[in-house]
């Protein structure tokens, strides 16, 4: 680090200077102005627009400044959030924190940091193969009702203590004893089971009573990733999730997902605590937040649930047991009237008959006589509840006017969350629990739908074929399930209102450009300018381009004609195609070649659709001059990508073949000589034809303009992959590399269609334009000079 940061010294209060939580003594020129830079724009209340080429350490840009605020006793911070998309990310994070407390100056105590991840990933019995996987929630939920109904059968806090040690104690006597690689629970090898022979969770028990003994919560010690809070948990023979949940708002730096910011459900479950201004919030990977967020905004409500909520409803109000008794008391003392419970059921239902009768309309307009065959109906149906590219009100919210049900509408998200408390705090009165409940979840997301913008959710009717037919179901439902779904189209200001609760935040990604479409379509420019309930953000644009030597890298846009859909033709029908298709197949056949046989390593070939992919890994394997072996990438499970990632790693070099939209050309680190050549063949736009991409289309061109629709939805994010994959090659100072974009919308400037206008300006000067006639001797020039 240099003077300049070290001179940021401990000052009068002791807190720790930038150059004190920098744990090199040599950041890049990048890191050096991005952490000074940001150390201010987070005191005023900021929001940083953050692009920082593949391998220029940005993680640590982040973490650094932010970690000093909070540090800082001058500012409101108490702790950092980050989030991100890809969980190899999560692991970077871990690592840079923890090389920030490897290296701090003596007396500086060590950052406290919790990874945020589920269940399933620290308990001890899951680790030790004693739950399986596939049913793991309503497992480990089984083995924690005993622990429960053991403490609502005791009178008061001494006995569930009791109880609850004495459940705890019994389990230390089982045959062996627990243990994982770096872990050893007090408890024997088996689940141990109670007086009424029903398997229990020790370590459940044990929490619940150290909890009611000592409540301050959890306080994590240094960086715990998952494999830390598992042994902690499981040497203390407490749950490491539970201690985990309880030690959030304890840790100065979390590392969480974008589920934890923006899903409405597990922001209230379980983040609701850490969203405010004193954290700021640091989104990794933020080149993806718009397509991630309106996935988690989207939602569905099911035939299925609104039946399960309906009769949780009568449950409440019209059975004689125990639990309905308490339910109706708890549901008075939420302020809910059994009227208002009576009215909710009563909207539950009609919405299930107008699904219902929709079902039978489609299936009618698809031919009168389906009853007489339901085996052979069509796949699924999407019924458009509104014209894609006309805003209106849908048809659901038009038929609740039609009928006059209106005010029974208005009150759904209260009555449902009332009655799910009301069924989840009487489950407990009578010993037992409940961990799912239908009615809040109905509730909520109708009342979304009723409130939500007609513009900013695209509304459809859907009915989604069984895989067998269903014969406790009548008619139609043998065949089919049937939901509305709401898709959010714009995802811009439910971003911006959710950045605006955090006290700074901090975008970030190796591919944000264009910045000002960036500002726009995530709402920042919205934050900047402030409303009338909020104060305008000041908000800075850093952008930083790859700082590596530039003889290691060869970096060409090619003028090959554009690979489009309508000039590419499908590559399953080659004996079909014209003679345009094929001289255009030609092209792109040369130009795979030509890198796979010039590269002296692993080769990646990207192409915009895992079909393309195969197209190339064909023509490879075809090709007698092609010595290296070739490996395709499919749509496949985790595990199957790790396997083909390994095999493409290991011994001589080789060349993989995958689509852009898949998951091998993000947040996949290929560094060291793990990768010599990227090529992108056609810029991967998503969205072209289909109601939901035309809903958009839509919602975009009246936000930003109708000659931006498109391109802001569809082909800037296109263009970031693009890039996202081309990074995937020169990660550090000493990496050699060919980087290839093929494709003359990335070369000429003057197409109607190019996109060059939306790669960055450091970008633009590294990849030089080039015809392909010269290609194979440049690259050959290029790698003999590497050598
Ligand atoms: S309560 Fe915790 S330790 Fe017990 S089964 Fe569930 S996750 Fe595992």
């Amino acid at each position: 680090m240099t003077a300049a940061h070290r001179s940021q010294s401990q000052g009068d209060e002791g807190h720790p200077s930038l150059g004190d939580l920098f744990p090199f003594d040599e950041p890049y020129e990048a890191q050096q102005d991005s952490t000074t830079r940001l150390a201010e724009l987070l005191r005023q209340r900021g929001v940083a627009v953050l692009e920082g080429a593949c391998g220029s350490g940005k993680t640590l840009s982040a973490l650094t400044p932010a970690l000093q605020a909070v540090r800082d006793p001058q500012t409101q911070f108490e702790r950092v959030l980050v989030i991100t998309s890809v969980k190899q990310q999560l692991r970077a994070f871990e690592q840079d924190a923890q090389s920030i407390n490897d290296n701090l100056p003596e007396g500086v105590p060590p950052i406290s940091a919790l990874s945020l991840v589920g269940k399933e990933d620290v308990c001890p019995y899951a680790n030790q193969g004693h739950i399986s996987t596939d049913d793991f929630y309503s497992r480990c939920n089984s083995l924690c009702d005993p622990v429960r109904r053991a403490g609502a059968s005791a009178p008061g806090i001494q006995e569930k203590i009791g109880l609850w040690d004495r459940m705890a104690g019994e389990a230390m006597d089982g045959s062996g004893v627990l243990e994982g690689d770096d872990w050893m629970a007090p408890y024997g090898e088996s689940i141990p089971t109670d007086d009424e022979n029903d398997e229990y969770c020790p370590f459940y028990a044990s929490f619940r009573s150290e909890m009611q003994k000592e409540d301050t919560g959890f306080s994590p010690h240094g960086i715990m990733t998952p494999s830390d809070m598992l042994a902690h948990g499981a040497d203390a023979g407490q749950c490491p999730h539970a201690l985990m949940r309880t030690g959030l708002e304890n840790a100065e730096l979390l590392i969480g997902n974008y589920y934890h910011v923006f899903d409405p459900v597990t922001v209230e479950r379980l983040t609701t605590g850490l969203i405010g201004p004193e954290t700021i919030l640091i989104i990794d990977e933020a080149h993806g937040l718009e397509e991630s967020v309106r996935g988690l905004l989207s939602d569905d409500i099911s035939r299925f649930a609104l039946d399960r909520a309906t009769g949780e409803v009568e449950k409440v109000l019209n059975s004689d047991g125990d639990l309905a008794k308490h339910a109706r008391q708890y549901l008075s003392d939420e302020g809910v009237s059994e009227q208002e419970a009576r009215s909710f059921s009563q909207f539950l239902k009609s919405v299930i008959q107008w699904i219902d009768n929709r079902a039978i309309d489609n299936l009618e307009d698809h031919d009168s006589g389906w009853l007489d065959d339901l085996d052979d109906l069509p796949e699924d149906f999407e019924d458009n509840l509104r014209e894609p590219d006309e805003p209106q009100p849908d048809e659901f919210s038009e038929w609740v006017e039609d009928e006059g049900l209106e005010n029974q509408w208005e009150d759904v998200a209260k009555i449902g969350q009332g009655i799910a408390t009301a069924l989840v705090e009487a489950a407990k009165e009578v010993g037992g629990s409940r961990d799912q409940t239908y009615a809040d979840s109905v509730g909520r997301i109708l009342d979304r739908w009723r409130t939500c913008g007609h513009e900013q959710y695209f509304r459809q009717f859907i009915l989604e074929k069984r895989d067998r037919m269903y014969e406790r179901e009548d008619g139609w439902k043998q065949a089919y399930r049937a939901k509305i779904r709401m898709h959010n189209c714009i995802p811009s200001d439910p971003i911006a209102e959710r950045l605006d609760q955090f006290g700074a935040s901090v975008l970030m990604s190796a591919t944000l450009a264009p910045m000002d479409v960036y500002r726009e379509v995530v709402g920042i420019d919205k934050l900047a300018e402030g409303s009338e309930d909020s104060v305008g953000r000041p908000v800075e644009e850093m952008v930083y381009g790859l700082d590596f030597p530039e003889e290691n890298r060869r970096s060409l846009a090619l003028k090959t004609t554009p690979f489009t859909g309508d000039n590419r033709d499908n590559p399953d029908y080659d004996q079909f195609w014209d003679d345009e298709t094929e001289a255009v197949r030609n092209e792109y056949r040369n130009v795979i070649l030509d890198v796979a046989k010039t590269t002296p390593g692993n080769v990646l070939i990207c192409m915009p659709s895992y079909r393309e992919g195969e197209w190339a890994a064909k023509l490879l394997k075809r090709d007698s001059g092609v010595e290296k072996d070739v490996h395709t990438d499919k749509s496949s499970s985790e595990e199957e990508t790790e396997k083909l990632k390994e095999q493409f790693f290991a011994g001589e070099a080789k060349v993989l073949c995958t689509g852009l939209r898949g998951t091998l050309t993000e947040g996949v680190d290929y560094d060291g000589d793990r990768l010599a050549a990227v090529l992108v063949c056609g810029v991967p736009i998503r969205g072209l034809g289909g109601d939901y991409p035309d809903a958009i289309q839509t919602a975009y061109e009246n936000r930003f303009g109708e000659n931006n629709g498109f391109e802001y939805a569809f082909t800037v994010p296109a263009v970031r992959k693009a890039r996202q994959a081309i990074g995937r090659v020169i990660r550090g100072d000493d990496e050699v590399g060919v980087r290839v974009l093929a494709d003359a919308r990335y070369a000429e400037e003057w197409r109607w269609n190019n996109v060059r206008e939306y790669l960055p300006e450091y970008a633009l000067e590294d990849f030089q334009t080039a015809g392909i006639d010269l290609l194979n001797a440049g690259l050959e020039r290029f790698w003999e000079g590497a050598n």
